[in-house]
């Protein structure tokens, strides 16, 4: 097992796996994509073998399908609505549209740059209508990508050195590296759209965007604080966030820290599996994943939970953490847990688990990963003062928009931690609710918004 990204299917494997697809008539894979990547479309394109039609498929309906075929739980979107799952086994959705955007890498086929930039002049007055997007996650690209298919000149502030956000800085890279990121957004720049790196927006900013003659900000800053399980700091004991974003920025050091070591992960879901993966990649003698809850409940694919198993993690399933117990050098020692049990359903649906009394114990670690969930940055919360914020998420109406004059949000800072192709989805409904208020303004008086789709095979 190791730290690169995991291979995925070549063509001649995608070709073969198109030939199972039935072709339905109003096919329910394409209803179970968030993203809107509509899957039947670049499915039959491949059986019919137009590679390249498929290819052009995906990019223009996301940006991100590369990103997405690799790391989308498809097994619970897509191929959980695919018929063929009635007869033998659902299509691998997801392997097929990873298969086809690397392969257009492989061919050097860009088909979004090649006819955009030939189409620049086309684009309506590109000059007069600015859009910034705050953040270079996935709900930001997505929207600066649905805008700028509309001529509008769209600027990206992006905090970190790079645009990737979340993706590129919080999913290890066994799962997506760099590399991949790169060339799945190498062609945001030959569409005109413009990004600043190492920009952090903050309060005045905003105002100041307005003032140089943004007519619409879309925010999609992302959650970049971990939940703690105490309000101390612990030496040994790392956020989520904290543990994969120095593994992505300094992985020699965290190797080191890793190496050799008694790993306890705690939380359910998918980057809970992520970080206990990493661990066992980067050497950890022992990695255990601590969950309150059942496995059967845990929010994350089923196939990616079993390979886990398979890697060696060792699954600690109805346990809570209740706290640490340090060593005489204020060193993370051991976790404190209890065993829990079962009862009646909360409001997610599931059995909540319930204390077990006097089954308290202690589970003796090196390390401890914090994985329950992410926050908003402080400074994030003063962005904007008509700004409104519930629960520590930006309240945002169903257009996107926030409680601020052409304001728009999306992403997780609206609704708590999701799936990049829900990311997506918002990027895509906000550009969409954007470009209505242009047209809506008097800058329709002076500009026509032309919309430019790539050329259809
Ligand atoms: S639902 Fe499955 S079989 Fe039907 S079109 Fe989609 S991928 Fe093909």
């Amino acid at each position: 097992m190791g730290e690169d990204m995991e291979k995925g299917w070549d063509i001649s494997q995608a070709m073969i796996e198109s030939n199972r697809c039935l072709l339905c008539y109003d096919p329910p894979c394409s209803k179970g994509c968030p993203a809107g990547t509509e899957p039947a479309i670049f499915i039959r394109k491949l059986r019919m073998k137009n590679i390249t039609g498929a290819i052009r498929a995906i990019k223009e309906r996301n940006i991100l399908g590369g990103v997405c075929g690799a790391i989308c739980p498809t097994s619970l979107l897509c191929e959980k609505e695919c018929v063929a799952a009635n007869f033998d086994r659902p299509i691998r959705i997801g392997k097929i549209q990873r298969a086809l955007v690397e392969h257009s890498w492989k061919i050097g086929f860009y088909p979004l740059s090649k006819y955009y930039e030939n189409k620049k002049d086309n684009l309506g007055k590109k000059d007069k209508i600015k859009v910034a997007i705050v953040g270079g996650g996935p709900a930001g690209i997505s929207c600066a990508y649905e805008l700028a298919k509309f001529g509008i000149s769209v600027t990206i502030f992006e905090e970190h050195e790079k645009i990737g956000g979340a993706l590129r800085y919080l999913i290890p890279s066994h799962r997506l590296s760099n590399d991949f990121i790169e060339r799945e957004t190498s062609e945001l720049a030959s569409m005109g759209i413009e990004i600043k790196c190492s920009k952090k927006i903050k309060r005045d900013d905003l105002k100041s965007l307005f003032e140089k003659g943004y007519v619409a900000v879309f925010l999609a800053p992302g959650l970049w604080k971990g939940v703690r399980l105490e309000n101390r700091a612990v030496k040994g004991v790392y956020s989520a966030h904290d543990f994969l974003y120095s593994l992505k920025e300094k992985p020699q050091k965290m190797k080191k820290i890793v190496y050799g070591k008694k790993v306890g992960v705690i939380g359910g879901g998918a980057v809970a599996l992520d970080c206990a993966e990493a661990c066992l990649i980067h050497g950890a003698k022992d990695v255990y994943l601590i969950y309150r809850r059942s496995f059967g409940q845990m929010l994350s694919e089923e196939n990616e939970r079993i390979c886990a198993l398979r890697k060696g993690v060792h699954f600690l399933m109805l346990n809570q953490p209740t706290g640490y117990l340090l060593d005489e050098n204020g060193k993370l020692a051991k976790i404190k847990l209890c065993r829990t049990e079962l009862g009646k359903e909360d409001k997610s649906g599931r059995r909540a688990p319930v204390e077990v009394k006097g089954s308290d114990w202690e589970l003796e670690v090196d390390l401890a990963i914090e994985a329950i969930g992410s926050q908003v940055d402080d400074d994030v919360k003063e962005i904007h003062p008509d700004i409104k914020f519930e629960k520590n998420l930006i309240v945002v109406n169903k257009r996107k928009e926030t409680s601020a004059n052409s304001i728009f949000a999306g992403g997780d800072i609206t609704r708590g931690p999701g799936l990049v192709a829900e990311a997506i989805r918002d990027g895509k409904e906000a550009a969409r609710n954007i470009l209505e208020e242009i047209k809506k303004s008097e800058c329709e008086e002076k500009v026509v918004l032309a919309s430019v789709s790539p050329r259809r095979c």
